[in-house]
């Protein structure tokens, strides 16, 4: 059986109505950095570039959205370190687990500025909105993914739901786009 990621292998649940949010906790038995996050998250996708925060095993990350005035490390805050300061996501990860809590883009000329990135795999609640598509796919095989398997992967990937893209889903692209072309001038803002 192909694995994926742990959140998505079996399917995954729709997202509950009026959920209000969780608590993020990373992968340290003690002292473990926690992440409230007040609000249901927006845009979860499977990811499969190479800076996403992946769990043991996984090919693909998940990662979602969250406006970033809903998230406020809760407990542990001296264990978080940004783990590329080039980044344009700065992600914060814990020092001693390596687990990523949130990705926070600092530029507000960034079409997705004000966004934090998250994994709502690290809270105990459910309730999340599911993953929604697949995004950065063919960038597996950067992490050592053999490219002989990427149709049998882009298949299950497609059988789950979750449509396969090599950049971000269409609706993000054109968001992306909309906000360039609002800065140019060519489109008016
Ligand atoms: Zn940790
Ligand atoms: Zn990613």
């Amino acid at each position: 059986m192909l694995k994926l990621h742990p959140s998505i292998d079996s399917g995954f649940p729709p997202a509950s109505p009026g959920f209000l949010g969780g608590t993020l906790k990373c992968k340290c038995t003690t002292n473990p950095v926690t992440v409230a996050i007040d609000a249901q998250t927006a845009h979860n996708h499977a990811c499969g570039c190479t800076k996403c925060w992946k769990p043991e095993g996984a090919i693909f990350s998940q990662i979602a959205v969250v406006s970033r005035d809903k998230v406020n490390v809760a407990s542990g805050s001296e264990k978080l370190q940004v783990v590329d300061q080039s980044a344009t996501i700065q992600r914060y990860a814990c020092r001693d687990c390596g687990t990523h809590m949130y990705g926070r883009i600092e530029n507000t000329k960034h079409a997705f500025y004000g966004l934090d990135f998250v994994h709502t795999e690290l809270s105990d609640q459910t309730g999340w909105s599911p993953p929604e598509f697949a995004a950065f796919v063919s960038s597996i095989i950067e992490s050592g993914v053999n490219p002989e398997r990427m149709p049998e992967i882009r298949a299950r990937l497609t059988e789950l739901g979750l449509q396969p893209y090599d950049c971000l889903s269409p609706a993000l692209m054109d968001a992306i786009a909309t906000h360039v072309a609002k800065q140019s001038g060519v489109l008016p803002s």
